[in-house]
């Protein structure tokens, strides 16, 4: 991406969020511009006609022009900016839509990828703490529009001057004067820009130093439970007040450079005001205008001056420094989706036949040195019920991952049919698995709408399902039933549900996506052992002629199953029955069992 095509690029992207949104804030400027430029005018005019000694009539004329022009300009200018409001409004709204839809249609390995969390959490952060980024892009381009139009009402009556100062002549003082006061201004902006450079510096080092303390509490996952227990909050407050100690020393410095900047800017802009001055003074003197235009002119002059500096800070300065951040929001909308998605149409089959196969699948994360899984050769059959036991981090929950093509493999293949899960249409394979996985989520919606992960549900079916599952008790005792919301992050009636509550709705969903394959990635973390057990074995009539996966620490769960995979370190060491696994002493299921048989034997 070339440097100097970050805001243009981020500002068609912007602009097509809404598109009504710049050109009506266009309109507004030009007219709420209008009014200062409209008073100095008639000001002009005012004066020029009590000075001359016009009649009465022609004053109260001019008064009521400069009265009722203000409320017209006022009214439209009300109009205009509510209307404008409005389309911000959307604006807003669609930007964190679009952005959210991003976020939501990442291929999953891109979504949990390290760089693209940071990423992610770095656009967030940089638009909560400074305002920079997408949000900042309104503003500079508003503060360009405005002074790019002020430019141009004051050049008209710039120029208006000058053709009359031409009329009168004295070119060498009108020169002399004129370069004075353009000199003075270009000093100051420059000023600014030299000052405004170490600023910028020091305000950044403020803005990092914010986000630090920022996650001293969030992002070092301080916890209120544990914080109480081990007395975390002292050791919290310190560091806070140890940053907090550097941020303010900063923010000193930082400010020193501020107030340099406002005294000589003071002083320079004061100089060159003074120039305008002489130079309008001068001219009026020689005759070339009425008394009158003197405010006018010099009104315009310094507005003119003011705003040629706001319109190349703006593309200098203020364009500029937000380009770093909107890099981020760039790279962030470029990430491509480059998963294979397949075209080959799953099979609807009413016997579920659906067999899978790994063929010496190895997997890496990214950013992560070493394999998650190694040669992974394993196949089962529709109907089968495989538990996939293993100490933790021995690869587990990736092998499901894979199986579901979260993640596609590294090297090797995995077959469905006959056919690599690749070719299939990537939407229509992931239907075939209702997975509920370890750190499962349910949403701060209604129950219904968390059973049936659609927004309508069929009441009957879901409540089937969560009584299936053991629910039913608290399903009774749910005020409003499936329309009852979880959570009270939406709405203050919501009802809060345990670990283990939050666990069983969590397999109603899966029960009610009714899809050929279950998985169950220890879904039962959070149960006593006599729940699990009794969740186990109705599942196993539940599942009926489905295939199903089970995930879990405890072994007593799985021997039930058909076929035990053994996982070690990323690599299945043992497949077999519980009594054919047994019998190898040496191996890792006699040793996890064994390792695990004290706490259920007795
Ligand atoms: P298990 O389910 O058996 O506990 P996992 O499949 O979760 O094991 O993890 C296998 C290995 O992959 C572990 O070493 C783990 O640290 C690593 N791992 C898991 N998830 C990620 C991830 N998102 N990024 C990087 N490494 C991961």
């Amino acid at each position: 991406m070339r440097k100097d095509n970050v805001t243009i690029k981020t500002l068609r992207l912007y602009h097509s969020f809404n598109k009504k949104y710049f050109p009506m804030s266009f309109l507004q400027i030009v007219f709420s511009s209008s009014s200062p430029y409209f008073n100095l005018w008639m000001s002009a005019e005012i004066v020029t006609a009590l000075y001359e000694g016009r009649g009465k009539q022609a004053i109260f004329t001019l008064i009521a022009i400069t009265l009722f022009g203000n409320l017209f300009i006022h009214i439209v200018g009300t109009l205009l900016s509510n209307a404008v409001s409005l389309q911000f409004e959307k604006l807003n709204t669609n930007e964190s839509l679009a952005f959210n839809r991003k976020t939501l249609s990442l291929d999953y390995d891109k979504l949990e990828d390290p760089e693209v969390r940071t990423l992610r959490r770095k656009i967030e952060e940089n638009s909560w703490t400074n305002g920079y980024g997408i949000k900042h892009m309104r503003e500079s381009v508003n503060r360009l529009m405005s002074s790019a139009v002020k430019v141009v009402f004051s050049l008209i009556f710039f120029i208006e001057m000058l053709i009359k100062i031409i009329e009168v002549g004295f070119y060498w003082v009108g020169l002399v004067l004129a370069l004075g006061m353009v000199s003075f201004a270009v000093l100051n902006y420059l000023w600014g820009l030299k000052v405004g450079g170490k600023n910028a510096k020091y305000w950044g080092i403020v803005h990092d130093m914010m986000l630090k303390e920022n996650r001293i509490s969030r992002g070092t996952g301080y916890y209120g439970l544990d914080g109480r227990i081990y007395r975390q909050a002292d050791m919290i407050r310190k560091l806070e007040d140890k940053l907090n100690r550097e941020h303010l020393a900063i923010f000193s410095k930082a400010n020193h450079y501020s107030f340099k900047m406002g005294v000589l800017t003071l002083i320079l802009s004061w100089t060159s005001a003074l120039f305008n001055y002489l130079l309008v003074c001068f001219y009026c003197a020689m005759g070339a205008f009425p008394v009158g235009n003197v405010i006018k002119y010099t009104g315009y002059l310094g507005r003119f001056m003011g705003d040629i500096a706001l319109l190349f800070d703006t593309l200098f300065r203020s364009f500029k420094e937000n380009e770093q951040f909107l890099k981020l929001y760039l790279e962030y909308f470029d990430i491509p989706n480059d998963m294979y998605q397949g075209s080959l149409a799953v099979e609807k089959r009413s016997d579920k036949k659906y067999d899978i196969e790994f063929r010496n699948v190895s997997f890496k994360y990214a950013g992560s040195e070493n394999y998650a899984l190694k040669n992974v050769n394993l196949t089962f059959n529709v109907g089968e019920r495989l538990a996939v036991v293993g100490m933790n981090g021995s690869g587990k929950t990736t092998f499901i991952k894979l199986m579901c093509r979260l993640y596609d493999p590294t090297d090797g293949e995995i077959y469905m049919n006959d056919f690599n899960i690749r070719k299939y249409d990537y939407r229509q394979y992931l239907d075939l698995f209702s997975v509920v996985f370890q750190d499962y989520s349910l949403l701060a919606l209604p129950l219904g709408n968390n059973v049936s992960s659609a927004a309508t549900w069929d009441a009957e079916k879901a409540e089937r399902c969560l009584r299936e599952v053991g629910f039913g008790e608290r399903y009774d005792d749910m005020p409003k039933g499936l329309e009852t919301p979880l959570y009270k992050d939406f709405d203050n009636k919501g009802v809060n549900v345990s670990g283990g509550e939050a666990q069983k709705i969590a397999l109603a969903r899966a029960l009610y996506k009714d899809a050929p394959f279950i998985i169950l990635d220890e879904p039962t973390a959070a149960l006593d052992p006599i729940a699990e057990a009794e969740i186990y074995a109705k599942f196993d009539e539940i599942v009926g002629d489905k295939t199903a996966i089970y995930i879990s620490h405890r072994l007593s769960s799985c021997r039930f199953c058909d076929k035990i995979a053994v996982f070690d370190n990323g690599e299945i060491v043992q497949v077999g029955s519980h009594e054919e696994l047994l019998t190898d002493e040496n191996g890792k299921y006699y040793e996890l069992w064994t390792a695990q048989a004290q706490y259920y034997t007795k």
